[in-house]
């Protein structure tokens, strides 16, 4: 079968006076359906415009300066933003590190889910509430339907993020983009939103690229890995292949920057790829 997405020889430039950023320089993947793809690499190495180059969220002064991004074998390169605003959101969403890229501090919960859904569908605003209560549930937060009129400020961290998750399932996305959604959340409430994310998009069938610098939360959430350097991949293969016999020397100095209780045997021993496992915590 063809792939969900299939990303070829993508380059996204930024341009400033002082010269050309080449923030995405020819990546190539395939993305199968149901498959989680972790992208990891240092702060800098281009994964996040990898992913904002997919959902189109490429402002000025950047730019997708060539290649081929196909969603369902429907090219998205090129297409006017009117058509791409109907894919992004529906087709593919995202969620990001911070869950305010996401929420609106003015409106409740219920009002912006109501809003995300009257984008790509006809709802009556009790339909709305209904819909909003019933997403807060899946995500796990406790008295939805209290909840639902909260707004973002009375809600923790973790639980802003959950209702981020929730408005990206909302369509029934084919692809969600996963950028560092843990990583600005305490240390106890990461390894939670990490197995419920993997729980969630296995439970809908829903593909997942998930974006982190960390080796340590691949290893328990992905099935391939990517590995950027300089807007480049430099390694790409299972999980379990590339964090136990890295090919690249790049990769090989991620791991070994590891501390040693997340090293290789101690992260895939713990079930990476196969069932739910909490990630191992670095120090
Ligand atoms: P990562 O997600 O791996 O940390 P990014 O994809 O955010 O890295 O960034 C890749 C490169 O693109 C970096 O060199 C970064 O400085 C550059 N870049 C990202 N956003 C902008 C921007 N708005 N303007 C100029 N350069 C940018």
């Amino acid at each position: 079968p063809s792939p969900l997405l299939e990303v070829t020889n993508l380059v996204t430039h930024f341009h400033s006076r002082t010269g050309i950023v080449k923030a995405v320089d020819g990546v190539s993947f395939a993305l199968r359906r149901g498959e989680v793809m972790g992208l990891v690499g240092e702060s800098g190495s281009g994964k996040s415009i990898t992913g904002f180059s997919i959902i189109g969220l490429i402002d000025p002064p950047g730019r997708v300066e060539g290649g081929s991004i196909k969603l369902d074998g429907r090219e998205l390169v090129g297409l006017p933003s009117s058509e791409l605003r109907g894919i992004r959101g529906k087709s593919i969403s995202m969620v990001f590190q911070d869950p305010m890229m996401t929420l609106n501090p003015m409106l409740t919960i219920g009002t912006q889910i109501r809003l995300a859904l009257e984008a790509h569908e006809d709802v009556s605003a009790a339909e709305g509430r209904k819909r909003a209560i019933a997403a807060l549930r899946q995500v796990r937060i406790p008295e939805p339907e209290t909840k639902v009129d909260f707004y973002p400020h009375q809600f923790s961290g973790g639980m802003r993020q959950r209702v981020a998750i929730a408005i990206a399932l909302l369509h029934r996305p084919k692809l969600i983009i996963a950028d560092e959604p843990t990583t600005a959340l305490d240390v106890s409430i990461q390894a939670e939103i990490l197995v419920e994310m993997k729980e969630l998009v296995a439970e809908l069938g829903t593909s997942m690229i998930w974006i982190s610098h960390d080796l340590a939360t691949i290893a328990s959430i992905a099935d391939h890995v990517c590995v950027m350097r300089s807007g480049k991949i430099v390694e790409a293969g299972p999980v379990l292949d590339v964090l136990t016999r890295p090919k690249h020397p790049y990769t090989q100095s991620l791991l070994d920057a590891l501390p040693s209780r997340a090293k290789p045997g101690a992260l895939l021993a713990r079930g990476a790829g196969t069932d739910a496992a909490p990630p191992p915590r670095l120090a």
